[in-house]
C-alpha cells in the first residue's frame, strides 16, 4: 500500500498523462460524468455515483464503426492513447468486468468464431482503472445485495481509499503493481494506514441497509414469466429509457447508416429495450409491444438471462436507475416483490 498526498494530486495526474488519456468524474452540462481531464482540472469525488456511468468511456453513446466513399471502406483512424480512469467506484469497476464478458470475451463461442468487439477491446484491454472506495454509500446504493460492497476491488488495477489529507493506494492487478512502482509522487504507507483502510471499509459496510438474499432469483423469475405481476410492476413506467442510459451495465445498441450520395458512415448508438420500437419488426409486428413485456425483459435480462450465461447478475446495485426514474419505479422494490411472490399469485409483503 502507498500514499498519495492530496497536495501532489496534480503531479499524479501529470505523470499519468504522460502515458495515458486520463478520465475522472467531473461536471458536464449540469451533470456529473466521467470526462477527460488535465493536470489542474477540477474533479468531482464527493458524490458516490456520477449521474452518467463510466461505460461511455469504452462504449460511447455514438461511435463511428466505419466510413465509406467511392474509394472504399475505412475504419476511423483511432489514435487512442491508453486510457486511465481515476475515481471509479466499486460498483462501476465491476460493471466493466460484466460488459467485458459481452464485448471483449470469446467464451462460449465456436472455436473458429471471433465475436470480440475490436472497438471495445482497443480501449478496455489497455486501460488502467484506479478504483475509489465508497466511504459513505448513498441510501440508493445496494451493491451489498449483489456480491459487491463499498470497498470491493473487482475490476480495478489500483484500489484507492480517501483517507483525509491523502489517498491510500493498493495495487490489485499486475498493471496496478507496474504503475505504482513507476509513479514518483507516491510514498510508502505507514503501518497504521492498513488499519485505517480496514476501519473505513467496515464503517461503510455498516452504513448500508441489510442485504436482500438474491439466491434463487433467476428460478423465481422464470417461474413468474407469464404471471400478471409484470402488469402491476410496469403500470407506472413511462418507457423513457432513463434507467437504461444511466445504467453502467445496460448495453443495447442500434446500428445506423448515415449517408449522402456515395459517402457516409455506419454508427453504433445506444438504444433501450424500454422503447416501444426497440423490437418493432419491418412487418409492423412487435414481439414486445406492451410496457409490461419490456419491463419484464429488462429485469429478466439482468437477473436471469445474463446470470444463466455468465454466472453473475448483470446489476451492480449502483442505484442510478432508482435515482433517475421519473415515476419512482425502484428496482429494489421490484426484486423484493418478485422474491416474496407466492404460488397463490400474491406478494407475501
Ligand atoms: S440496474 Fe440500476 S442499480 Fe443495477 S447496475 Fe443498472 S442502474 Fe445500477
Ligand atoms: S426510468 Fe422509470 S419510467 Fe423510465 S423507462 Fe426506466 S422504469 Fe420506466
Amino acid at each position: 500500500m502507498v500514499r498519495l498526498d492530496k497536495k501532489k494530486f496534480d503531479d499524479f495526474i501529470r505523470e499519468l498523462s504522460e502515458e495515458y488519456s486520463v478520465y475522472a468524474p467531473g461536471k458536464a452540462g449540469g451533470k456529473t460524468e466521467f470526462i477527460q481531464i488535465n493536470p489542474g482540472d477540477e474533479i468531482e469525488l464527493t458524490r458516490p455515483v456520477t449521474d452518467m456511468s463510466p461505460k461511455s468511456i469504452f462504449f460511447p453513446p455514438a461511435e463511428v464503426l466505419f466510413e465509406y466513399d467511392e474509394d472504399g471502406v475505412r475504419t476511423p483512424q483511432t489514435s487512442h492513447r491508453p486510457i486511465a480512469v481515476f475515481g471509479m467506484r466499486s460498483c462501476d469497476a465491476r460493471s466493466l468486468v460484466m460488459l467485458d464478458r459481452v464485448f471483449g470475451s470469446a467464451i462460449q463461442m465456436p472455436e473458429d468464431a471471433n465475436f470480440q468487439d475490436p472497438y471495445w477491446k482497443e480501449k478496455y484491454d489497455t486501460s488502467l482503472i484506479f478504483g475509489f472506495a465508497c466511504n459513505e454509500p448513498l441510501s440508493t446504493c445496494f451493491c451489498n445485495w449483489l456480491e459487491g460492497g463499498p470497498h470491493n476491488k473487482d475490476g480495478m488495477d489500483v484500489f484507492v481509499v480517501n483517507a483525509g489529507d491523502f489517498y491510500l493506494m493498493e495495487p490489485v492487478s499486475d498493471k496496478g503493481i507496474d504503475i505504482i512502482n513507476r509513479l514518483s509522487c507516491l510514498t510508502d504507507a505507514a503501518e497504521e494506514d492498513e488499519v485505517l483502510a480496514a476501519k473505513l471499509a467496515s464503517d461503510a459496510k455498516s452504513m448500508m441497509a441489510a442485504p436482500l438474499d438474491s439466491g434463487g432469483l433467476g428460478e423465481k423469475l422464470t417461474a413468474l414469466y407469464d404471471e400478471p405481476i409484470w402488469g402491476e410492476i410496469s403500470a407506472k413506467c413511462v418507457n423513457c429509457g432513463a434507467c437504461t442510459f444511466s445504467c453502467p451495465t445496460c448495453h443495447c445498441f442500434d446500428v445506423q447508416d448515415e449517408g449522402k450520395g456515395k459517402k457516409g458512415k455506419r454508427v453504433r448508438i445506444w438504444d433501450s429495450c424500454m422503447f416501444p420500437i426497440f423490437t418493432m419488426e419491418a412487418s409492423g409486428h412487435n414481439p414486445r409491444a406492451l410496457s409490461s413485456e419490456r419491463v419484464r425483459q429488462r429485469v429478466m435480462h439482468k437477473y436471469s438471462y445474463y446470470p444463466e450465461n455468465y454466472g453473475e447478475i448483470l446489476c451492480t446495485g449502483c442505484g442510478r436507475c432508482v435515482m433517475v426514474c421519473p415515476v419512482n419505479l425502484d428496482i429494489r422494490e421490484v426484486l423484493k416483490r418478485i422474491i416474496s411472490y407466492n404460488e397463490s399469485g400474491k406478494s407475501n409483503e
